[in-house]
């Protein structure tokens, strides 16, 4: 019942312009953002219904994408979907403050929390894996991780070579639909990167995205160029087809001239993780059909990855694990030093979520690039004082090729956000711009995630695994009204090892938008600042006392 003769795959792209198909604004930008994950444009493997990092799904089935999309067409301005992995199992009679949609991922009790578990359930039809943005409709293609990237690359570049990386070569693995953003965010800080992935698509994929500039013909072929690029310290970035694990320690038995060593091979799943001596195309039939021998295979492979890592940085370079639980896999296998190297949250980004710092994104509703020209010129206007968000907006509005709907990412803390979003309700009011905007971020972010393996890595009080914090987060944003909520497990790192939860906030123009704006894009950052003043972080402190976010233990 309730099954259209359409329910299978099929290419989906977001409706554009100004003509709704919902009975408001709030359901209308569910609806686009929901299909917009899944445009062939967007979504890495649109007919399976993932969007990127591994299997990281926008819905179970296609029936249940069907059945949430009819939904959101009827749902009421006092309704609420609720969304069960993928699939919308309720509607609600709540009020107009309260989400359209509700959204729980991925989520298990702690003692089944792994992937055998997950995967005996998925089998079973019952849950999916929702990843960070794809379950909770708000991934807007590879552009999403990019000023993350670029903005960590800019670190690395700060902590040892002298703010550039002219002149270095960074060696990483991993084109997919966020590690494809790595060639670019180095290049963008002037240094030569030499990627490795195993799928001939990708690599591809983020040439024809103008990600990537060159393909090279072997390891000795990308080696070759990217001397030659860093010694007239010209940016380059070189794509290679093969096996990390195998490239890796090659490269470093000849004495490879790395500066920078990471990693964004999807290894927080051994089951997308190509192990040692398995050709690429036989991967997916293999890892379907022996999952264990493979998931055991895979490890071993990212203990030698791993291993070379660890290699490259006893030689010298530096390295850091980009969130992938590569290390903790690693380990698994039995290779004893593969904590050796940091993850990069504790490296490079825990200062910027002190101050409530975090991948704010939104995206044009309208389909019209123009709007978000609009938006860039108002962030270039709401905070000029700070210059290397001015740098990144520039360069974002003349290289970042747009998937799907038009969006825009910048790294925005405390007192700003709520400024960005008040601002863009106003233009839609004003008709600045043509159509609404949906505003939301990552759940990567400073208040809304427990990772012991990335966000919450090392914490000054050893709070790592606390995961109060992102339920909190999640019920501030619903009590605050935000249009979509999400609370998911296992993102980024995989089963077992986050808790994480999202917002999306929708800029309609309307005078009730702007006050929910007003409180979600305040209250949202806040528990990013409340996080790390509980934690300890002198910097949380300050933000908090010079921007008036109020914590009751320092008052009194
Ligand atoms: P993806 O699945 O789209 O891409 C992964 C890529 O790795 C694929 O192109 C695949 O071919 C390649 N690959 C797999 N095994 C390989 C091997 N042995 N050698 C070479 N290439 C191999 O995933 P994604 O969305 O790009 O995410 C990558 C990883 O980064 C995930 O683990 C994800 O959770 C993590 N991640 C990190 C951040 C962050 O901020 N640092 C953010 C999001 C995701």
């Amino acid at each position: 019942p309730g099954t259209s003769a359409t329910s299978g795959p099929r290419p989906v792209r977001a409706a554009r312009g100004t003509g709704l198909t919902a009975r408001g604004w709030q359901q209308e930008a569910a609806l686009r953002m929901l299909h917009n994950n899944l445009d062939p444009e967007v979504a890495e493997h649109p007919d399976k219904l993932v969007v990127y990092g591994g299997t990281g799904k926008a819905a179970r089935d296609w029936r249940s994408f069907d059945a949430m999309a009819r939904t959101l067409t009827t749902l009421k301005d006092d309704e609420t979907m609720l969304v069960q992995s993928g699939r919308p199992v309720g509607v609600m009679t709540t009020h107009e403050w309260a989400p359209r949609v509700l959204i729980a991922n991925s989520n298990l009790v702690g003692d089944w929390a792994n992937w055998e578990e997950f995967r005996r359930l998925e089998q079973l039809g019952l849950t999916m894996y929702g990843q960070m943005t794809a379950g909770s409709w708000i991934y807007i293609g590879t552009q999403g991780i990019l000023q993350g990237t670029y903005e960590t690359f800019a670190a690395v570049a700060a902590k040892r070579f002298g703010g550039t990386l002219a002149g270095t070569i960074t060696l990483t693995a991993g084109l997919g639909g966020m590690g494809g953003a790595q060639p670019l965010a180095v290049t963008m800080n002037d240094g030569v990167a030499i990627c490795v992935d195993c799928d001939p698509r990708a690599i591809s994929r983020r040439i024809e995205h103008r990600y990537l500039d060159v393909r090279a013909d072997s390891v000795e072929h990308a080696l070759q160029l990217a001397t030659e690029a860093r010694d007239q310290r010209r940016p380059l970035s070189i794509g290679v087809l093969g096996n990390a694990a195998e490239v890796l320690p090659e490269l470093l038995a000849a004495g490879a001239p790395i500066d920078i060593v990471t990693d964004q091979t999807s290894a927080h799943d051994p089951l997308a993780y190509l192990p040692l001596g398995v050709d690429f195309d036989d991967m997916a039939r293999y890892a379907a059909e022996k999952p264990a021998d493979f998931t055991q295979r895979a490890r071993e492979s990212m203990a030698r990855h791993v291993e070379a890592m660890v290699g490259f940085q006893d030689a010298g370079a530096e390295v850091f694990d980009y969130g992938n639980s590569i290390r903790g896999e690693a380990q698994l296998a039995g290779y004893t030093r593969a904590f050796d190297f940091p993850g990069f949250v504790p490296a490079y980004i825990r200062p910027l979520f002190c101050e409530g710092k975090g991948p704010f994104r939104w995206a044009a509703l309208s389909g019209d690039p123009k709007d978000i020209h609009a938006t860039d010129r108002a962030i270039l206007d709401l905070f000029p004082e700070n210059e290397s968000l001015a740098r990144w907006i520039r360069m974002a509005g003349e290289r970042v090729h747009f998937q799907g709907l038009p969006a825009r990412i910048c790294w925005l803390g405390y007192g700003e956000r709520d400024k960005a979003g008040e601002r863009f309700n106003d233009m839609v009011a004003s008709g600045e711009l043509s159509a609404p905007v949906a505003i939301g971020r990552d759940h990567l972010d400073c208040g809304s995630v427990a990772s012991p393996y990335r966000e919450t890595e090392a914490m000054l009080d050893g709070s790592d695994a606390i995961a109060d914090w992102p339920l909190l987060n999640a019920m501030v944003n619903v009590a605050s009204g935000a249009s979509w909520v999400s609370l998911h497990h296992g993102g980024g790192v995989g089963m077992g090892r986050s808790i994480h939860a999202g917002q999306v906030t929708v800029a309609d123009g309307t005078p009730l938008a702007g006050e929910k704006i007003r409180r979600v894009l305040t209250n949202d950052p806040g528990m990013g600042v409340i996080r790390h003043v509980d934690a300890g972080y002198e910097r949380a402190d300050e933000v908090a006392a010079e921007r008036g976010v109020r914590v009751p233990m320092r008052e009194g």
